[in-house]
């Protein structure tokens, strides 16, 4: 299936009139996510014609105010919305207070229930319809986590085979629920008569050094949307503030074998950021610095 990424966020912490604070929707049949909330998330949201009604999860890479402000908003405007439906929001561990602080500071009467979850380690922190997210660490000047949307792996039928075995009608939800199906004599595996359809799979680094868990977590994606506040000529001001430069997200991009990179989080420093795009060319070809309101079909 298409999974469809709207990039309502792309600047690094201060916006500019091009640029909104980092946010990055995902939508998956019905289903919509949220990586990172920065300041004006639901306008961006309305803008590029995300539907808030379809939120399931919100998924906050670390509590610096640029990634996780717009959840003050979001949430009222969903309660002004009626929405009854609860909500999941995911923050690292030891900063539940900081959305708890958004939620309350204002007594809002929200009639529906939000649940925030501390991540504390790398795995899948949450299940949803046909898909999952894992979480994974960032190296940044406080605790940091990655996240990656999981399209889940399917068995398609290979026709040919089934014909020839004589499997029809219900005998095909039959193997696909036990493995297996017993046709006259004879043992029928599942793995026989199908092949593996890959799921989708997207990886977004936050702000971060570049790392080797990176690396592991976005392995063989479909897309890595990666961090890249700096130009290489800054490496020493990346390294410094616990940031990438474009050069160094395209060599995690290289080394994870990912097959797109996608260039966010860019420093309101650069009105051109073409000098971004060729820097991350340099170690990988599939590059490109996003926009506002860039919308990637995977
Ligand atoms: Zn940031
Ligand atoms: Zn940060």
């Amino acid at each position: 299936m298409d999974v469809n990424i709207v990039m309502l966020g792309t600047a690094g912490s201060s916006p500019t009139k091009e640029r909104s604070m980092p946010s990055i929707a995902i939508k998956y049949e019905g289903d919509l996510i949220l990586f990172d909330c920065g300041e004006s998330a639901q306008l961006q949201m309305l803008r590029y014609g995300v539907n808030f009604s379809k939120l399931k999860a919100i998924f906050i890479s670390h509590a610096h105010g640029d990634h996780v402000i717009g959840v003050a908003g979001l949430v009222r405007t969903l309660g002004m919305n009626r929405r009854t439906e609860p909500l999941k929001i995911f923050i690292p561990k030891g900063y539940e207070s900081v959305i708890k602080m958004l939620l309350s500071f204002d007594r809002a009467l929200l009639e529906y229930s939000i649940e925030v979850i501390g991540v504390g380690s790398s795995g899948v922190v949450y299940k949803g319809n046909g898909y999952s997210i894992k979480s994974f660490k960032l190296k940044h000047s406080i605790p940091a986590y990655g996240y990656v949307f999981k399209e889940d792996d399917r068995r398609r039928f290979i026709v040919s085979k089934t014909a020839k075995l004589g499997i029809k009608g219900e005998m095909h939800s039959s193997i696909q629920k036990n493995g297996s199906l017993v046709i006259g004599k004879k043992t029928v595996k599942l793995e026989d008569v199908t092949s593996l359809v890959k799921g989708k799979k997207i990886a977004y680094a936050a702000d971060t050094r570049p790392s080797s868990d990176t690396v592991k977590a976005a392995g063989d994606a479909d897309l890595l949307i990666h961090e890249s506040s700096y130009a290489e000529e800054d490496v020493e001001l990346a390294k410094e503030r616990m940031h990438s430069t474009a050069f160094e997200a395209a060599t995690v991009a290289k080394k994870a074998k990912v097959k797109r990179l996608v260039l966010t989080h860019i420093s309101a420093r650069y009105s051109n950021v073409k000098k971004l795009e060729d820097d991350a060319k340099k170690a990988f070809k599939e590059s490109r610095v996003a926009s506002d309101g860039d919308n990637i079909i995977v």
